[in-house]
């Protein structure tokens, strides 16, 4: 079942996620939702908030569906370590339309548990890593938005007005 995806402006974005206490049937449902609406929208990550439910999880597939050994879940992810920064364009299924430049580290050990509940520890780099930055975001109620200088923000944030006045967003 594809769900609905939060957009900016809905107040649930901005808050901090629970972690799973249980990873149970429920669950399970929700993150097959969540694949099936994350490639239906193109993306390569979706966190739980992005369609109101403020748990501590998130989904990735940086081959949007091609390989599914790229295809991964992190359940009460935290990151390890983080080694450099790199600028780049970044999306946000929340925020169609709006591309910023972000700094995110170069590389992150992340650990998080799968879905049988086995802790796991995973090196990402590069696009990995910048998704994985930007959805551990999303559980803190962060948004790429947040990231960047005043002004950028400012800049978005008027062409989103835009968009909301003219019954596109
Ligand atoms: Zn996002």
């Amino acid at each position: 079942m594809i769900l609905d995806i939060l957009k900016y402006g809905d107040p649930r974005l901005e808050q901090k996620a629970d972690p799973v206490a249980d990873i149970n049937g429920q669950l399970k449902e929700l993150v097959e939702n969540m694949f099936e609406t994350m490639y239906a929208a193109q993306g390569i990550g979706l966190a739980a908030t992005q369609v109101g439910v403020l748990k501590r999880l998130f989904i990735m597939d940086c081959s949007g569906g091609k390989d599914p050994e790229d295809r991964y879940v992190f359940i009460n992810p935290r990151i390890i370590t983080t080694e450099g920064e790199v600028v780049g364009e970044e999306g946000c299924l929340s925020l169609p339309g709006i591309y910023l430049k972000v700094a995110r580290p170069q590389r992150i050990v992340a650990a998080a548990l799968d879905m049988e509940g086995r802790e796991f520890t995973v090196e990402v780099t590069d696009l990995a890593a910048r998704c994985v930055a930007h959805e551990i975001d999303h559980l803190d109620g962060q948004l790429m938005l947040n990231r960047v200088s005043p002004i950028k923000r400012d800049f978005a944030q008027r062409k989103i007005r835009k968009l909301v006045k003219a019954g596109q967003w």
